[in-house]
């Protein structure tokens, strides 16, 4: 995997129970492994993977909301650390776990978990100290939804000021309810649900039409594209931006060089993997914004021709090296 490319802070959105918190976990598995990685996927073999395995990896560190508990009696506010072990077990049971299947596993009754400040402050204690296995530090933050104001604010100076080798993996399922200012620090990847479609053959030929036009450096072609979708029904324009996010989500997996992630067939995985050797972090990182941003315009009935044009300089601009 390209590490050295690999955002610090990567934000994994998705409905309840899909696969968002197993593909965290699986990035962070490999980020982790210290053997032969190949094809995206961790060894499974080396003393790392052996440890992440099993979620006791030292260099391995969770954040999830918790709330006071009759399995964990004390009189300080609860932290995850406290909740370890239930965790661990959670996990290794059912790694599509859901919020409730979580206060029932800690046992908090008809109370909701949070992250609170205390949870920031031993998050800041811990990242004090040097990896201690001297690699890579994973802090997986599941459902950062549930963080306090104060406890969100306290993550964000450590986002600023990201340290080597330290990569945060969020978890959530409501990514509109972060701060606006967390989420703008995180490369964001939408993950589809376990049972949605492949984009259809379709996205991806309007897709590739643009990106090659792009990478031929032929802002000519790029206008006839603008006007060919500005031509189509707005709810196949809508279709165009939902599939083609979807599609850049499998581009960027490859380009992480973790394609086991990326959900493609074997045949498209050549054709991604061309595409994805032309773009940067930066690309995705921008592209990833105009998207969304055309989608939400495209529900405002915002003029389309406008819309696709200054889509597609934007795709011709983050692709010039
Ligand atoms: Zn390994």
């Amino acid at each position: 995997m390209r590490l050295d490319n690999l955002s610090h802070a990567i934000l994994f959105s998705a409905e309840e129970g899909s696969g968002a918190l197993p593909q965290a976990l699986s990035l962070a598995k490999y980020i982790l492994c210290t053997g032969t990685k190949d094809a995206g996927t961790a060894c499974g073999m080396c003393a790392a993977c052996r440890k992440t395995a099993h979620y006791v990896h030292p260099d391995f560190h969770f954040v999830v909301p918790v709330n006071r508990s009759a399995a964990v009696p004390g009189s300080r506010a609860p932290v995850t650390d406290d909740f370890l072990n239930l965790w661990r077990e959670a996990l290794l049971e059912k790694e599509q776990l859901t919020e409730q299947d979580w206060y029932k596993k800690i046992d908090i009754e008809n109370k909701q978990g949070a992250i609170g400040v205390a949870e920031s402050a031993n998050l800041l204690g811990k990242l004090q100290y040097k990896p201690f296995e001297g690699g890579s530090r994973v802090i997986l933050i599941w459902l950062p939804e549930r963080m306090h104001p104060a406890a969100a604010n306290k993550l964000l100076k450590i986002l600023e000021e990201p340290s080597p080798g330290t990569y945060f993996l969020l978890v959530s399922h409501r990514p509109d309810q972060l701060l606006p200012t967390i989420r703008s620090r995180c490369m964001h990847v939408q993950v589809p649900p376990g049972k949605q479609a492949p984009p259809p053959e379709e996205a991806y030929t309007q897709l590739e039409r643009l990106l090659d036009l792009c990478l031929a450096g032929k802002p000519a072609g790029i206008i006839d594209w603008a006007e060919d979708m500005a031509a189509l029904g707005r709810e196949e324009q809508k279709n165009f931006t939902n599939n083609a996010l979807q599609i850049l989500r499998q581009y960027y997996m490859v380009y992480l060089e973790v394609p086991s992630l990326a959900g493609a067939d074997t045949a498209r995985q050549a054709k991604i993997q061309r595409y994805a050797d032309r773009m940067s972090g930066t690309f995705f990182t921008n592209i990833y914004n105009r998207l969304n941003t055309t989608a939400e315009r495209l529900e405002r009935n915002v003029n389309a021709k406008i819309l696709f044009c200054s889509l597609a300089f934007d795709f011709f601009l983050s692709l010039q090296r």
